[in-house]
């Protein structure tokens, strides 16, 4: 069999390299970051040449698979044979409820299984441009810091305005958690929204005294600083609000926040001095985003800031907003469900480049593309699992879970970087009695809620599995 090539060797190109050796078919691994006679390598953020360096923290978060998502990655990819997952297990340091490793010992155990696998070789090479023509199976998983060259000659076969070099990121909020007493229903000028319906944004009024307080808190709210190397011109139609607000105190009522077009039926006659809108973020429509809020203040100070707002009391944040260089692909018009390019089916996109964001998401990523690409060497052809899976969520999430339309920020569609959370999965009725029939508490059917979830998802992971 000839082999397939894995370009980057980082959280989602060892995971696949593995996925594809244990299912028996060759794999030539290529990472350009290298520590050797003829020079050192490495990224802007990395540090070693280590396979599957964590270039930040080193925790792959909660480790809890009944009532967290990313817990619940976990143990899907545990039960798929996870290199990442493995080692991770192999060099688990104390942190609570988390998944923390030992982060040399971590990266050196991925290398070494890496390095003994019969399968499996590793040439410390840049691929600068697109890989030779007679590569005919090739995963590019070179992460959000893919080295210049390959980033433009995927730029160039995706073509303009496909690939992102930052993330310019508004919140997402769980709908759930939305007051609509105080929010209501309406497209501006009652014209049709991305939904194709005239009540396709969520609107939260402002008074003049409520406006004033959140410029206040926005202005004086502790904002995150870019590094060195991640210092990008904002581009029009992203700047973030604390920036549009420090150039006037009204400029954020003229812009994302303005109340014209708008009528709030609980009081018609009471116009609304500012008006922050929510726009459906996924299929499912559990996941609202906050129009045109891209913002760098700090994770911790956006909370409190954004739940000043009319209607936001009690906000969850599926995730916060964010500015950050990152390289990702518009996955969803680029990419059919086998994470295949569609311009070039022998080039498939694994890890943040493919728009998921964080350590095992990318890893996860890594986890299918290498399944598909092995099922296909061999002649078949692999499904993604079902999106009541991690797993299946994460793939719909960047092949197409996402609605259509314009949107301020550095992509064409909504479509957004993120991480796992149970938005992305189909949704299930709050259980008002466990399982030996006992009433559950209000307060408490939420968390009953993404149990049955995680259990559902499991079942469905083993039905996958068998058949595949
Ligand atoms: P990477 O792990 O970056 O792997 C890509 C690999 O490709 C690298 O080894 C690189 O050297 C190689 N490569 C690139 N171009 C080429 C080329 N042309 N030829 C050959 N090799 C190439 N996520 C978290 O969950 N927690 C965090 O704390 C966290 N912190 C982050 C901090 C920073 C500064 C950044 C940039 C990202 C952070 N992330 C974090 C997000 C993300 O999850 C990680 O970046 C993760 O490593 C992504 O996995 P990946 O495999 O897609 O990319």
């Amino acid at each position: 069999t000839s082999p397939i090539h894995v370009i980057g060797g980082g959280l989602a190109g060892s995971e696949a390299a593995w996925q594809i050796a244990q299912a028996g078919v060759p794999v030539i691994l290529h990472e350009m970051r290298r520590d050797d006679a003829t020079g050192k390598v490495t990224t802007d953020a990395h540090q070693t040449d280590g396979l599957a360096e964590m270039v930040c923290s080193n925790s792959f978060r909660s480790d809890d698979w009944q009532f967290n998502a990313v817990g619940l990655l976990h143990a899907e990819m545990r039960r798929c044979d996870s290199i990442i997952l493995s080692a991770a297990d192999q060099h688990q340091v104390p942190a609570g409820g988390a998944l923390a490793v030992d982060r040399d010992g971590f990266s050196q155990e991925v290398t070494r299984r890496l390095e003994a696998h019969p399968l499996v070789t590793i040439v410390r090479e840049e691929i600068a441009g697109l890989p030779p023509a007679e590569w005919d199976s090739v995963v590019v998983a070179t992460g959000p810091l893919t080295s210049p060259a390959l980033a433009q000659a995927v730029l160039d076969l995706s073509g303009e305005g496909q690939l992102s070099f930052f993330d310019a990121i508004a919140p997402i909020i769980h709908l759930e958690s939305v007051n609509m007493d105080v929010a209501w229903r309406q497209s501006r000028y009652d014209k049709e929204g991305p939904g194709g319906d005239a009540a396709a944004y969520i609107n939260c009024p402002m008074n003049k005294e409520q406006y004033e307080a959140f410029i206040d808190a926005l202005l004086d709210g502790p904002k995150a600083e870019f590094k060195e190397w991640e210092h990008v011109p904002y581009f029009d139609g992203c700047l973030p609000i604390e920036v549009m607000a420090e150039r006037g105190r009204e400029t954020l009522r003229h812009g994302p926040m303005k109340p014209v077009g708008l009528t709030n039926p609980r009081d018609p006659t009471v116009k609304s001095y500012a008006i922050v809108q929510l726009r459906q973020d996924n299929a499912l429509g559990t996941l609202w985003n906050m129009v045109g809020f891209q913002t760098k203040l700090k994770h911790g100070a956006q909370a409190d800031v954004f739940r000043m707002i009319p209607g936001l009391e009690n906000a969850q944040f599926a995730r916060l907003g964010g500015l950050h260089r990152n390289t990702f692909i518009n996955s969803p018009k680029l990419l059919d469900k086998g994470l295949r390019l569609k311009a070039q089916p022998r080039l498939r996109f694994a890890g943040q480049v493919t728009g998921v964001e964080g350590y095992v998401e990318s890893a996860a990523i890594g986890l299918l593309a290498g399944r598909f690409a092995a099922a296909e060497r061999k002649g078949g052809a692999l499904e993604a699992p079902p999106a009541t899976t991690a797993l299946g969520a994460l793939v719909e999430h960047i092949t197409g879970g996402h609605l259509e339309g314009e949107q301020e920020g550095s992509r064409g569609g909504s479509f957004q970087p993120m991480n796992i959370n149970y938005g992305l999965l189909p949704p299930l009725e709050a259980p008002k009695v466990d399982e030996d029939g006992k009433k559950i508490p209000l307060k408490e059917r939420g968390r009953a809620k993404k149990r049955l979830m995680s259990l559902r998802a499991l079942k469905d992971l083993e039905a996958w599995l068998a058949a595949g």
